[in-house]
């Protein structure tokens, strides 16, 4: 052989080593001494068989097909991947630790860079789903994962949120983030939980948004903590409230008879904010009356949860608010959920992924450890019925049939 033709030979052998649709077709069979599936059942001592980066079969062990590859992954637990649909991946702090802001010195290079390592962060912690809202640069993010092999979660992002303007503008603005691309929209109807959550919309705007959004084929999700704001968003048609930390009985019920999501938060984004003051401190809002009304907000936050969950036919979904400071530590809140707010473990676990994938209109391809899905699959150490804490010892991660993470045991053929 020629040199040319040994560098050419070379070039097709390292082009097929990487192609995506080679390690695709190459079938795997994952085994555990549990397999959770996200919908409420467990499988013990079971397998589930991945090909062409979506999940074949899952069930009883069996028959390992010829030519695959076995991960036992012994006494582990396998469950779906799971999903946050409330995560910030482009906040991040700097290299001065500090919270980044646009006046920092970063260049956008820099900041890409962050936002890229949060979301391996992310991925890494067990998260193969995020949605995001929002910022313009998941947009880049969101096509770097999917198609060039940047590790980090499946990103569903509604890019920049809506905050004002006239019925039409914000009607214009909907049109304009569908056209950009945007899988959802957010908007802001009530102020920030550091100046007191009161609603900032009126009915008519947040209706205009959801309505809108609704005729292009878009879902909406509301930042709302007043009881005002989150009934305004439910009356409006939105699709989902997130925060809701001031809501009532009737603002529950108001979401769960309109068919509406909620999506509270337990503990992570308000802890990482105190524990992270000095990171944060004097920018924005981020001020003295800020911080006392975060510390006077967590530990009411665990018993909305309680009060959500209490709610007849309220589909309660999972959504942390990760912010700078909290990339990789997204299960906190399924801990606290148990741990504080007396939801059972199988039930937190459903909420982070069937309920979640089902609230943003993806129940039908991730969020399940079932045939046809998308093979995002991730183990922990330990049993997370017994003990919930287990969520926060993921060691095995799968996303799309692709394997990023497995501590200690090497794939076996
Ligand atoms: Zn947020």
């Amino acid at each position: 052989m020629t040199p040319i033709r040994s560098v050419a030979a070379t070039l097709v052998a390292l082009f097929l080593a990487g192609s995506p649709s080679r390690a695709q077709e190459v079938t795997t069979v994952i085994r555990a001494a549990k397999i959770i599936d996200g919908r409420g059942a467990t499988i013990a001592n079971g397998d589930i068989v991945v090909t062409g980066g979506k999940i074949a079969r899952v069930g009883a062990r069996g028959a390992v097909p010829a030519g695959a590859r076995v991960i036992d992954l012994g006494a582990r637990t396998v469950m779906p991947g799971l999903i946050d649909g409330h995560s910030h991946l482009t906040w991040y702090f700097n290299r001065q630790s500090r919270y980044h802001t646009g006046r920092d010195g970063d260049t956008p290079m820099q900041s890409i860079l962050a936002a890229a390592a949060n979301a391996s962060a992310t991925l890494m912690a067990g998260f193969t789903t995020i949605q995001s809202p929002g910022s313009p640069e998941d947009k880049d993010l969101r096509e770097w994962i999917e198609t060039q092999g940047l590790p980090g979660p499946r990103i569903i992002t509604s890019l920049v949120a809506l905050q004002r303007g006239s019925p039409d503008t914000l009607r214009a603005l909907v049109r304009e983030r569908k056209a950009q691309g945007a899988d959802l929209i957010k908007l802001f109807a009530s102020a920030s939980i550091r100046d007191g959550g009161s609603q900032t919309l009126t009915d008519e705007q947040i209706a205009a948004v959801c309505s809108e959004a609704k005729a292009v084929g878009l879902r909406t999700l509301i930042h709302a903590h007043s009881k005002e704001s989150v009934k305004a968003s439910a009356k409006g048609g939105c699709t989902e409230m997130t925060h809701g930390m001031f809501v009532d009985q009737e603002a529950l019920d108001m979401m769960a008879s309109h068919g509406a999501y909620f999506q509270p938060q337990c503990t992570l984004v308000l802890s990482n904010y105190l524990d992270n003051r000095a990171k944060y401190d004097g920018i924005g809002n981020y001020n003295a009356e800020g911080f006392a009304a975060m510390e006077k907000a967590l530990p009411l936050a665990p018993d909305v949860i309680k009060r959500a969950l209490a709610t007849k036919g309220l589909k309660v979904t999972y959504g942390t608010d990760a912010v700078a400071g909290a990339h990789g530590r997204n299960a906190e809140d399924m801990v606290c959920r148990v741990q504080k707010s007396g939801e059972s473990p199988m039930h937190v676990i459903m909420s982070a992924s069937s309920v979640t994938a089902e609230s943003m209109g993806l129940g039908a391809r991730i969020g399940s450890i079932a045939a046809g899905y998308e093979a995002d699959i991730i183990a922990v150490d330990g049993d997370p019925i017994a003990d919930i804490t287990s969520v926060r010892r993921v060691s095995f991660v799968m996303k799309g049939g692709k394997v990023f993470r497995n501590d200690g045991l090497p794939a076996q053929r």
